[in-house]
């Protein structure tokens, strides 16, 4: 059955991929961007998820493009990395405020229709780092490990109402925020993955799609790995 999807950043990067997939699926889906607009044939709405203002009327756009939103899938997010001793308040507030602030802001803008309809599929894209940690990465860290926490919550609060809720940890991704990393820093992760190679936003994308699914609805409050073992034991 084909849903009403918004991905929070998903005009390019992960986000986009999982706006495609999703699409592919049959699914109805709608893409936040911050102003370059939204690749064909998915439907753009402009909105900064640190504002309040700017999640509800892009929220508005979608319910009256393809009605209320089933299935959010909060992937925005940014770094901003430096060792702690360096790291300014504001470095590490503004990537909160993006990254699980954001979320909450989308998450909470999403649930009334949720609960509406009595069915629903959040998924927060966090990452490996949420939880190994990661030097020079306070600020990011604490963000994506708040997800998990915000999903949890989440699950127990709306658990009972067909909604779920699920955090994605992706590894080592492909996307213009790896490529912002060194060379070094880029074969030192290489080494460490399993699998032996870097991911694909695809392979995020698809896990995804399974979370978002009808099939999936046993699954809540769930972590789930798409890092080549990266990770592993956490
Ligand atoms: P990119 O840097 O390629 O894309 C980031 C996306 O987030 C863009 O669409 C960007 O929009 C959007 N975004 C950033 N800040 C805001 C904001 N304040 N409001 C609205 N949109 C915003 O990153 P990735 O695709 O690599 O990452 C996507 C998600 O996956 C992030 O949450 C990231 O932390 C997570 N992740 C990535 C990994 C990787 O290896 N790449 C690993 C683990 C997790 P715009 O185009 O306007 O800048």
């Amino acid at each position: 059955m084909g849903r009403s999807v918004l991905v929070t950043g998903g005009n390019r990067g992960i986000g986009l991929a999982i706006a495609r997939e999703l699409a592919a699926a049959g699914h109805a889906v709608a893409v936040t961007h911050r102003g370059s607009g939204a690749p064909e044939p998915l439907f753009g709405v402009q909105a900064d998820v640190t504002d309040t203002e700017q999640i509800d009327a892009a929220f508005k756009q979608v319910e009256e493009h393809q009605g209320p939103v089933e299935v959010l899938v909060s992937n925005a997010g940014i770094t901003d990395d430096t060792l702690l001793m360096r790291m300014s308040e504001d470095q590490f507030t503004r990537v909160v405020d993006a990254n699980l602030t954001g979320a909450y802001r989308v998450a909470k803008r999403a649930c009334r229709g949720m609960l509406r309809a009595k069915w629903g599929r959040f998924v927060f894209i966090s990452s490996v780092i949420g939880l190994s940690g990661g030097a020079g990465q306070v600020n990011y860290a604490a963000s994506k490990a708040g997800l998990v926490g915000l999903a949890r919550s989440l699950t127990r609060e709306l658990g009972s109402r067909g909604i779920t809720a699920n955090v994605v940890a992706p590894g080592f991704i492909v996307t213009d925020m790896t490529g912002k990393l060194t060379e070094q820093q880029r074969e030192a992760a290489l080494a460490q993955i399993p699998a032996g190679r870097y991911g694909e936003a695809t392979d995020v994308a698809r896990a995804v799609r399974f979370l978002a699914s009808d099939e999936a609805g046993y699954i809540n409050g769930a972590v789930l790995p798409v890092d080549g073992g990266l990770g592993m034991g956490h």
